[in-house]
């Protein structure tokens, strides 16, 4: 008979078959697989750790956020946040779908470029815009969105040496009663700041006012936040009417739907609390409708949804590394994924489980990453069944920032495959390796040499 491994004796109060306060029975319920796909051999095959998207899940969740819209407003218009997931596949996904380009950087608005998105379906926000770059936009028809006064010097500058008229918005803050109020981008709607800025751009030749924006915030909770802003934005574009009978071609409500992921500190679970699509939708298109606009003349709304379409679509596999006790007698478990590959465990309780049936038995544990950096946690504290070295574990819910923000820090950067349709498996981005890692390094002649 095999020996069974030595673990501590605790005491905990017997729990089996009792919900717990959120009236779920306890218990961590493991995921072997994902879209048919066995997700130890999938590490077996591509390597631990290892990020696997869902084809399925993003065309499905997708689909149901256009259909609550469209189901409800006469044009609608997604643009791909691409700084939420910016893997070709991934953007690619979504075009095929319809969905434009969002993009907030000249590296972005490259990549939309190369994706094959034609100019005039890319929206081009930020506050970094050089000149090089808003030169290319205009030439390329894309819809700039201004951020501040500079920019629109800028672009004045450039239309009068092209010749060519700029295609403009703007991005404008506002107060929704979401605190704290993101001011930092775009115009000031309150203090005036917004309305000049249209009555600029509207004396202004070389460009031609196409919309405007906002972008509240994110993870939103609150649906009526976006019913003040679309209010908001109609008003403006009704003042617009009257003052110079330009008619604009579209409210861009951005983004910030919430995921249902669970932030820290949450009282219930992300998945209970997430308003749904047809609750945002409902929400906004009610404030559109009921707006001063006339119903002939209803401007586009643009979405630019991130988080809450890719987040679900999204796991992160790997390996139990070592089990640890703590000097204060708490278990720790120390995993091959940590902050570098889910930067998002800032914010979130990540919802970690094994691949496999796992003893019924929970212990308070910390899940530690392999990074040597003492901030490198995925979980402070979790319910978790005693797993042994070499066992796998994955964590959901992790499609939104963590393949763009993701730190190339310590360790090299693992796959990502993803899972088509038919359920095929495919490698959408490589893992580094030396020489990915060394190609951008340059060492002086001098240097070049030592004695060790
Ligand atoms: C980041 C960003 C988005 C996407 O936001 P989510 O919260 O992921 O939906 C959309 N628009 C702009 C301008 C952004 O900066």
């Amino acid at each position: 008979m095999e020996k069974i491994p030595y673990e501590k004796p605790t005491i905990s109060k017997i729990n089996a078959g009792v919900p717990d306060k959120f009236g779920m029975s306890s218990g961590l319920k493991p995921i072997s697989h994902i879209d048919g796909q066995n997700i130890e051999t999938l590490l077996s095959e591509y390597g631990s750790p290892l990020y696997i998207l869902s084809e399925q899940n993003i065309r499905d969740t997708y689909q149901s956020a256009r259909g609550a819209f469209e189901s409800r407003y006469p044009k609608v218009q997604f643009a791909w946040s691409y700084k939420t997931n910016y893997l070709n596949a991934v953007c690619n996904t979504f075009h095929q779908e319809g969905a434009w380009a969002e993009v907030v950087s000249g590296f972005e608005y490259e990549k939309a470029i190369a994706n094959g998105v034609s100019g005039n379906k890319i929206i081009f926000n930020g506050p970094d815009k050089s000149r090089e770059e808003l030169g290319l936009a205009i030439e390329n028809e894309s819809l700039i969105h201004i951020d501040h006064l500079d920019e629109y010097y800028d672009i004045v500058s450039i239309t009068k040496e092209s010749g060519k008229k700029a295609k403009v918005a703007i991005r404008i803050n506002m107060d929704t009663g979401i605190y704290p109020k993101w001011v930092r981008f775009g115009l000031n709607l309150e203090n005036g700041e917004a309305w000049s800025m249209i009555n600029k751009i509207m004396q202004e030749p070389a460009m031609e006012l196409m919309g405007l924006h906002t972008h509240i915030g994110t993870y939103i909770m609150a649906p009526s936040a976006y019913a003040i802003a679309a209010e908001k934005l109609a008003y403006l574009a009704v003042r617009i009417e009257h003052k110079y009978n330009h008619h604009i071609q579209y409210i861009d409500l951005g983004g910030g739907f919430a995921s249902k992921n669970t932030l820290k500190g949450a009282y219930l679970p992300g998945s209970d609390t997430c308003p749904t699509f047809d609750e945002y939708a409902e929400a906004i298109t009610t404030a559109l409708q009921n707006s001063d606009i006339k119903y002939d003349r209803m401007p586009t709304l643009i979405l630019e949804t991130g988080r809450a379409l890719i987040d679900d679509a999204g796991y992160l596999a790997g390996t139990v590394l070592a089990n640890k006790f703590l000097p204060d007698g708490r278990k720790a478990l120390v995993i091959d994924i940590g902050l570098n590959l889910l930067f998002t465990s800032f914010w979130y309780e990540h919802y970690v489980v094994p691949t496999k049936e796992t003893p019924v038995q929970l212990e308070d544990t910390t899940i530690y990453g392999p990074l040597c950096m003492n901030i490198d946690v995925v979980r402070e504290a979790i319910k978790f069944p005693l797993l042994d070295k070499g066992d796998h574990v994955v964590i959901s819910r992790i499609g939104a920032y963590n393949m763009s923000q993701w730190l190339q820090f310590i360790k090299y950067r693992p796959k990502v495959v993803m899972i088509d349709t038919e359920g095929n498996t495919h490698i959408i981005r490589q893992n580094e390796d030396h020489s990915t890692m060394n190609a951008l390094d340059k060492v002086p002649e001098h240097l070049v040499k030592h004695d060790l």
